[in-house]
C-alpha cells in the first residue's frame, strides 16, 4: 500500500508524548478527544504532515506519526497472547522469511505475527494462516487490514492444523500453538526440501516434545532452540545503566530445516 506522509481520514496514527508514551488512534473526521491533559482534534491532524506537534501544554506535547510495525503490534486489540516485536523480528530472520515466500502459519491468534509475515513476504508472497477459533481470526483480520489494507495474498483457514494441511511445496511453516509437536508430520508433508520449520512456545516442555518429534521424523535437520532477551538501557546525563526491569520471558524459538529422509543410529542426526 503506497503511503504519503500527509495524514488522511481512516489512517492509523500514533500520538507520542514527551516521555515517549504512545497511543494508537484511527483518524475520524469530526472527532475531538481528551488524551491526558491534551485535546486532540482529528480534523486538524487530517491533512497534516507526519512528525508535527498536534497539541502542546506547558509541560508536555504530543506529536503524530504513522505507527511502525513494532508500535502497531504493541497496541493491537487482542483476544490471545501475541508474538511481541522482539520475537517477531528474530522469527523473520531465523525462518529466513523472504519476499515472495509461501508461508503456512498457525494459529493466527490476534494476527500479530501474520502482519509481520505479510510484510516480509511482500505482495508476491503468500501467507496461509490456520486458526480454529473464528472469533480470533475475525479480530486478527481486522488488525491485518488496519495496518496493511486489503491483502489478497492472505488465506485464512478455519481448520485444525494438527489433522491436515492442504498446501504443498511450502517455503516456511511457522507455528505458535499449544501442541506444536503435533504439527511436525504435517510440516514434513507440506514443506519443500530446504524449507524451514519454526515453532514458538512459552514452555520448555513443549519445546522438548517438538524437538523430539522433529528428530524422530527423520526428515529434519535441527538448527536449534533460542530465546530472545532484550536489555534496555537508560542513557540520560550521568545515568548510564541498564533499565532495572526487563521482560524476562516470552518463549522459545525452535528451528529445523526439511531435507531428504535419513535414518541413522536410533533415527537421530548422523
Ligand atoms: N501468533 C499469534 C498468537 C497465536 S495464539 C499472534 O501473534 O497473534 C494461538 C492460537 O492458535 C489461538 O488463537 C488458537 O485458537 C490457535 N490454535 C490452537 N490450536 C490450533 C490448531 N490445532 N489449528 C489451528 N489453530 C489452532
Amino acid at each position: 500500500m503506497a503511503q504519503t506522509s500527509v495524514f488522511k481520514e481512516g489512517d492509523s496514527i500514533i500520538l507520542v508524548d514527551a516521555r515517549g508514551r504512545f497511543y494508537l488512534r484511527t483518524l475520524q473526521p469530526g472527532k475531538v478527544e481528551r488524551l491526558r491533559e491534551h485535546v486532540v482534534d482529528h480534523d486538524k491532524i487530517i491533512g497534516m504532515n507526519e512528525g508535527l506537534i498536534v497539541s502542546k501544554t506547558e509541560r508536555d506535547f504530543l506529536s503524530a506519526y504513522r505507527p511502525t510495525l513494532a508500535e502497531f503490534l504493541l497496541k493491537i486489540p487482542r483476544q490471545t497472547q501475541i508474538i511481541y516485536p522482539k520475537d517477531a523480528a528474530f522469527i523473520l530472520m531465523l525462518a529466513d522469511v523472504f519476499p515472495g515466500a509461501k508461508v503456512v502459519e498457525a494459529g493466527m491468534g490476534s494476527g500479530a505475527l501474520t502482519i509481520a509475515l505479510l510484510r516480509a513476504v511482500g505482495e508476491h508472497g503468500e501467507v496461509i494462516s490456520y486458526e480454529v477459533n473464528e472469533n480470533f481470526s475475525r479480530l486478527a483480520l481486522k488488525n491485518v487490514r488496519r495496518f496493511l489494507g486489503e491483502c489478497p495474498n492472505l488465506t485464512v483457514k478455519g481448520k485444525d492444523i494438527y489433522s491436515e494441511v492442504d498446501e504443498r511445496d511450502v517455503d516456511r511453516v511457522i507455528i505458535d500453538l499449544t501442541q506444536p509437536w503435533l504439527v511436525v508430520p504435517q510440516a514434513a508433508l507440506c514443506l519443500k526440501n530446504g524449507g524451514i520449520f519454526l515453532s514458538f512456545s512459552p514452555n520448555i516442555t513443549q519445546t522438548q516434545r517438538t524437538v523430539d518429534a522433529l528428530r524422530d521424523q527423520g526428515e529434519f535437520h535441527l538448527k536449534g532452540t533460542v530465546e530472545v532477551l532484550i536489555r534496555e538501557w537508560v542513557v540520560e546525563g550521568r545515568v548510564l545503566r541498564p533499565l532495572q526491569r526487563m521482560v524476562a520471558h516470552t518463549g522459545f524459538i525452535t528451528v529445523a530445516r526439511k531435507r531428504e529422509g535419513y535414518r541413522g543410529r536410533e533415527g537421530g542426526e548422523p
